[in-house]
């Protein structure tokens, strides 16, 4: 993901305030609240309040009334106070990447985990300050002058998942107030601490209303979902619940963006340099530790480089730390739930059942605390076992070996999702060629997962429907309005 950052808010504003990671968590949490444990020790977090639906109701009557005010606050002047937002967020980063480490089980400090996380939300509220969005001129001939402009929606519902839960949710709040919308997000059961203290934060500089956090159940989705004062809902989560979703905003035609599931297939070409992609190749599938909606989840590799690779593969798989998130020394953490680690454990056993050979793994330490599964490479797999087929949301990639690029091109397109896939090869022409034959939203080369505030992102088929970032996902946070003369 880059990191890229525009300009900084005006020097002329004070500095938004800092908190100590006690402070932020004591202002968000409930002392008589549901508790939330780490999943890396199973010790207590904090305590959350469970918002009713009564209280989304309150929250949306809220985000409603203050709607018009905040759309008619120049864009010039809501761009300063999401650079504000921005600079509110970095100034809190440690504090947020501690609460964030110790309640999704990402590490704080090293590799694309915790702070890169917060550093990716900042990135991610000055870039959509800074995407430029003109009335279009649509006709300008002897027939007519006509307009294209893109007014606010009105009340935006933003349903994050747990996995990447402040990242996500900046992807969702910040386009929404950039074109003048109100917003009610309802961070994950699991993971709701992380989004209640981003929220806190940017409450902190944006104006009071525009953005509150409803940390709900599953139910209060469901009620957001078909809820007749949303006008928008973004929803990033699982694709049984992305139709869950759809069917509940039938009745209001409420509009969507939906990020569902995937499962990104990357193939090997068989002129790559095994040693030049191994690292590449490792953390497009085991980014926060393989629970990443456009990771790597299944690898084809050609034959003339299968041995190669897997042996390269493990071998850099085989030296990344997994452990606690606030020892410095790990890369990898725990899977955040119970549920997801039995899914992962799962899908091993029936791969080393359905004849697959274990590189690396597969050989949980069950005496641990927490909801380790040690990092999983299974080869010589048959394209249609499980591990395969179905998204396993963690640390566990399987390898399948193919002879001909047409054979490989026909499995990674075969499944019902198409969020992202990449190609490996020393040659991008030839790379490319294979790019514009794979079913999914964006085609990475020589990398994979790479997401970029600038590039439109979604997936095909039952990965979702719209795209989020750069303008094209501004667009889906406005209602289309053609003035015609
Ligand atoms: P999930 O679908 O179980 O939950 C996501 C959110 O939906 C939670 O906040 C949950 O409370 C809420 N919810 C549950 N039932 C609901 C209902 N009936 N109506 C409305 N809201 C409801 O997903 P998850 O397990 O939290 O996340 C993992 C999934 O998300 C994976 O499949 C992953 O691929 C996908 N994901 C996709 C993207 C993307 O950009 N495409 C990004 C991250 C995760």
């Amino acid at each position: 993901m880059t990191t890229d950052t525009a300009t900084t808010s005006p020097a002329a504003s004070p500095a938004p305030p800092t908190f100590m990671y006690e402070e932020l968590l004591a202002a968000i949490t409930d002392p008589g609240g549901r508790e939330i444990l780490d999943p890396a020790t199973g010790e207590l977090v904090g305590r959350v309040h469970e918002s009713t639906v009564e209280d989304l109701e309150q929250a949306l009557a809220r985000a409603r009334a203050k709607q018009p005010e905040w759309a008619a606050v120049p864009d010039a002047e809501r761009c300063a106070l999401l650079q504000r937002a921005a600079d509110a967020v970095e100034a809190n980063a440690p504090a947020l990447a501690e609460l964030l480490s110790r309640e999704q089980g990402k590490p704080v400090q090293n590799g694309p985990n915790a702070l890169f996380e917060v550093g990716g939300a900042v990135a991610w509220l000055r870039a959509t300050a800074s995407l430029p969005l003109e009335p279009e001129t649509i006709v300008d001939d002897e027939s007519g002058h006509a307009v294209l402009h893109y007014d606010p929606i009105g009340v935006v519902g933003a349903i994050s998942p747990w996995n990447w839960p402040m990242m996500i949710s900046v992807w969702q709040i910040a386009p929404a107030l950039r074109m003048g919308n109100t917003v009610v997000a309802k961070p994950s059961e699991y993971t709701p601490l992380s989004v209640l203290g981003l929220v806190h934060v940017l409450n902190q500089v944006l104006p009071e209303g525009l953005v509150t956090a409803v940390a709900g159940g599953r139910e209060v989705g469901a009620a957001l979902s078909q809820h007749a004062g949303v006008d928008k809902l973004m929803f990033t989560g699982s694709t049984a619940t992305g139709k869950a979703i759809m069917r509940s905003a039938a009745d209001t035609l409420t509009r969507l963006t939906l990020e569902l599931g995937g499962n990104d297939a990357g193939i090997v070409l068989p002129d790559a340099d095994p040693q030049a992609i191994a690292e590449g190749l490792f953390w497009g599938a085991f980014i926060n530790t393989g629970q990443t909606c456009a990771a790597l989840k299944r690898l084809y590799v050609h034959e003339d480089v299968y041995d190669a690779v897997c042996e390269a593969l493990t071998e850099v798989a085989a030296a990344m730390p997994m452990g606690q998130g606030r020892d410095e020394r790990n890369v990898l953490g725990p899977l955040q739930n119970r549920a997801q680690y039995e899914i992962v454990a799962d899908l091993v056993e029936k791969a080393r059942s359905g004849g697959g050979r274990v590189l690396i793994g597969g050989d949980p330490d069950e005496s641990l605390p927490g909801h380790f599964y040690p990092t999983t490479l299974v080869a010589d797999l048959d394209d249609d076992n499980p591990l395969v087929t179905e998204e396993q949301f963690g640390p566990a990639l399987p390898i399948v070996k193919y002879s001909s690029v047409d054979d490989a091109v026909r499995m990674a397109n075969r499944l019902d999702v198409g969020l992202g896939a990449s190609v490996w090869s020393s040659d991008v022409a030839k790379a490319r060629e294979v790019a514009a034959r794979i079913q999914a939203g964006t085609v990475w080369i020589n990398k994979h997962g790479a997401v970029d505030p600038r590039m439109p992102f979604g997936g095909i088929k039952s990965s979702g429907h719209g795209v989020e970032f750069g303008v094209e996902g501004l667009k889906a946070l406005g209602v289309p309005k053609v003035i015609s003369v």
